[in-house]
């Protein structure tokens, strides 16, 4: 009887284990992305970044990694690209630097943390991490930040590491005009290139992690939705885990992520129905564009944008494996 029982209970835990959803969803920017303006070079580097990154963090699930863990190394991976404006592709500001913002939340148990207007560090998803975790804090600005960094022991990378010529060509257009400018556009005012990662782990556990270099020729210390909690990131297992990328000061306005988790919340919206109703409803009237990405604790993604593209990729054991750019 006793070994009977034994056996079945391993055969409920096993089944249990087989049955765990993972997904996990990547963006690296939405906006005016159109296939005429694309080469067939730099869409195949596109479609090769954004698969590799998406991998980086679906293999990390599937080897039984967090949800934490998994953006946080899918939105490294992006950093790590020049192709990106965040980490080592971020945008020039006014004063020929580059000042990154980053975000990552914890749905299991609403830790977050975030840093911004900081320049030298190679993966700032990675400081945000641990803001999160090594601080009493939340967020950290600046040159605290950047103590904070060198006393974590981060990489630090000089100038020459954060050099594009594209990104300088593009601050070179705006540059000693009161002009700032989203990422990489034929339309300049719309194409937005901050990166970010959603994920759901086998513990059933959600996150979301969001890193920028924000716009080209910001000045004045501006800071926009990327590293903040529940404008640009959000994360709730109750609900979702949401990543933004659009103009920022729209999403700050709206409260974005946090308006996707509060719908599903207290109105009872499906996750689907809640990242349309923001997306192409209330962002709209004000006149916010961009897009998010999203997934819940059942595993279901959303990616839902009001632009003409979204770099984008989903990946799931239930066999979505997919990275787009246009509509
Ligand atoms: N949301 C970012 C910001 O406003 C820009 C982007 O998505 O590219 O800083």
């Amino acid at each position: 009887m006793v070994g009977a029982h034994r056996f079945e209970s391993l055969a409920l835990s096993y089944n249990l284990t087989s049955m765990t959803n993972l997904s996990i969803a990547i963006h690296g920017g939405a906006g005016t992305i159109l296939k005429k303006s694309m080469t067939p070079e730099k869409e195949a580097a596109y479609n090769v970044a954004l698969q590799a990154a998406l991998d980086s963090g679906y293999v990390a699930l599937k080897r039984g990694a967090t949800a934490i863990d998994a953006v946080e190394k899918s939105v490294s991976a992006l950093e790590d690209s020049h192709l990106f404006n965040a980490g080592k592709g971020s945008v020039f500001t006014a004063d020929g630097t580059h000042e990154m913002d980053a975000s990552i939340m914890d749905g299991s148990n609403l830790n977050a943390g975030a840093v911004s207007l900081i320049s030298g560090v190679k993966n700032p998803v990675q400081l945000s991490r641990l803001v999160m975790e090594k601080s009493d804090h939340v967020f950290l600005a600046g040159d605290g930040a950047l103590k904070f960094a060198e006393q974590m022991k981060c990489e630090f990378k000089d100038s020459a590491y954060f050099y594009d010529e594209f990104r300088y060509n593009q601050w070179q257009e705006v540059k000693g005009t009161d002009q700032f400018q989203l990422d990489h556009s034929i339309s300049k005012e719309h194409k937005f290139g901050t990166v970010g990662a959603v994920a759901l782990d086998q513990f059933g556990n959600i996150a979301a992690a969001t890193s920028t270099g924000g716009m080209t020729n910001k000045k004045f210390g501006r800071v926009g939705d990327s590293p903040m909690v529940g404008a640009g990131n959000y994360a709730n297992n109750e609900t979702c885990a949401v990543s933004c990328t659009g103009s920022g000061e729209f999403f700050i306005r709206a409260v974005v992520a946090y308006d996707v988790s509060c719908l599903m919340e207290y109105k009872g919206m499906s996750l689907k129905d809640a990242c349309s109703k923001v997306v192409q409803d209330r962002l709209v009237k004000i006149g916010g564009d961009g897009g998010l990405i999203a997934v819940d604790a059942q595993g279901n993604i959303c990616l839902e944008y009001n632009t003409e593209g979204m770099y984008r990729g989903q990946r799931n054991n239930q066999g979505i494996n997919e990275v787009a750019i246009y509509k």
